[in-house]
């Protein structure tokens, strides 16, 4: 399948990406199937004959829209999900069509160029230390296990334990400090390093998810031997970043590792007026970001940065005969991931950043909170609306009831994001904080600006009065 046929074939998926995006302002946000009716789109015997390209790719098509959810839209606020900018999308469809396997960079200079300066750049935006390592993951979860392999292997190693070869069993054990509103995928890296999600020291936090000082010096006096400490920049709920500049004077007491899940929150670095939060974040020794929520990369992209690049190498090294080595000054991407194959993520990266540079990136993210704000405000104002959190980040907390105590709040909370989201003019979804229902809207999508945040604000109010009318 070469010349003409290719040609076809690639621009009528272009057509239908293309068609997918501009009908999706007039689509709900949400998908219209669930997921027993997507199964059914998609479901048949296995083919024992091949069918037309074309054929397939309208199918797919087909088959996969009424079960897309609208991430995408500009009134999209669940869970804390970035919008595929454009750009990203269509250095992301090169990166398809290129087919390179960004493992080493002898085999495939371009790919592993692009991560090099792509890495140079993250670092310079999140202001964190020029001399970390960065390597390019699939998201947060797993930049979080590449951070906490490093630092495991590092704090063993200056216990006289070498855990990349002889792994745990015997190893001095390591203490682990962690904020009680850490996110689940933290646990799960834990759990993936032998570390284990229960075997923790849980430190107790605030209102919006911060870690008490207090608390955390009291624990920390009781650690002996080898330590790593965890913080968060970015509660995924409230928003809240724990206080580094009161942590971590204590964490280094003990001589522990600090390690930061800031998933979307170490993006507070790249915006002048947003950065005091994260004050005091550049003197930790490790931080996990996501690429897919604030930069808008498409799936999948995360990038885990270690300050220590030789314990980042030493946890993460693939060696054998056939693989070619990095000489001095350069630098193979799979030397700083679990995996050998993978995609060439830095071209999406790149390509972003070149697009909307350090300013674009900052009024972007300053923009986001400050609808939050606005979206906060309008909430308030209306009858028997509460907002939980201190809004001063992207997140918004809403409980819908009499007041925050109101019992029925629950069942009313539940009801109104389930009307919402069936009206379809938005979408937000449920958690629970502290016990409690609650809908959460995270602000992060690129298309999303103060007029969608207006709109949204209107749209989730009249859903809350459609449920308090019964209709
Ligand atoms: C989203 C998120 C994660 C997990 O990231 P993935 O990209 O889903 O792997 C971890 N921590 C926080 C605070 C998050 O917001």
């Amino acid at each position: 399948m070469q010349g003409d046929s290719t040609g076809r074939l690639l621009r009528h998926a272009a057509e239908h990406a293309i068609r997918y995006r501009s009908e999706l302002a007039s689509r709900p946000q949400r998908p219209l199937h669930g997921y027993p009716d997507a199964l059914a789109a998609f479901d048949g015997p296995l083919p024992e004959t091949g069918e037309f390209s074309e054929t397939v790719i309208d199918d797919l098509a087909v088959r996969a829209e009424p079960g897309l959810n609208a991430t995408t839209g500009a009134r999209f606020f669940g869970w804390v999900i970035g919008g595929s900018h454009e750009v990203g999308v269509a250095a992301d469809w090169l990166t398809s069509a290129w087919g390179q396997n960004a493992g080493n960079h002898h085999a495939m200079p371009s790919a592993a160029a692009a991560e090099t300066v792509a890495a140079r750049w993250l670092l310079e935006l999140l202001d964190l230390p020029r001399e970390s390592s960065v390597g390019f993951v699939t998201g947060a979860t797993v930049a979080n296990f590449v951070c906490l392999a490093a630092a495991r292997g590092e704090v063993l190693r200056r216990a006289d334990w070498d855990v990349e070869a002889n792994g745990l069993f015997g190893a001095p054990p390591i203490s682990v400090l962690i904020g009680d509103d850490a996110h689940t995928t933290v646990f799960s890296a834990l759990q993936f390093l032998g570390l284990g999600h229960d075997r923790l020291i849980r430190v107790a936090t605030d209102g919006q998810g911060r870690i008490l000082p207090d608390d955390f010096a009291r624990r920390a006096a009781q650690v002996r031997g080898p330590a790593i400490a965890i913080l968060q920049a970015g509660q995924i709920n409230t928003g809240g970043f724990d206080p580094f500049t009161d942590l971590v004077p204590i964490a280094r007491r003990i001589g522990a590792w600090i390690h930061v899940d800031g998933a979307f929150g170490c993006w507070a670095r790249a915006a002048a007026s947003l950065s005091h939060f994260a004050e005091g974040l550049d003197t930790c020794d490790s931080w996990a970001t996501d690429g897919h929520k604030w930069l808008q990369t498409p799936y999948d992209s995360g990038y885990a940065i270690v300050r220590d690049s030789e314990a980042h190498r030493r946890a993460m090294t693939i060696a054998a005969s056939y693989l070619p080595t990095a000489g001095e000054g350069e630098r193979d991407p799979s030397h700083f991931v679990p995996e050998l194959s993978r995609r060439a993520r830095g071209f999406a990266t790149w390509a972003i950043i070149r697009h909307l540079g350090r300013e674009g990136i900052a009024a972007m993210v300053e923009r986001h909170c400050r609808v939050a704000r606005l979206i906060a405000d309008q909430l308030r104002s209306e009858n028997a609306i509460v907002v939980l959190n201190d809004v001063m980040f992207n997140q918004v907390l809403v409980r819908f009831g009499a007041d925050e105590t109101d019992e029925r709040g629950d069942d009313l909370t539940r009801a109104t994001i389930a009307r919402i989201q069936r009206d379809g003019a938005v979408f937000a979804g449920g958690a629970k904080w502290r016990g409690r229902e609650v809908m959460r809207i995270s602000v992060i999508s690129w298309l999303i600006d103060e007029a969608a945040g207006m709109a949204s604000a209107e749209a989730i109010i009249a859903g809350w009065r459609a449920v308090q009318r019964g209709t």
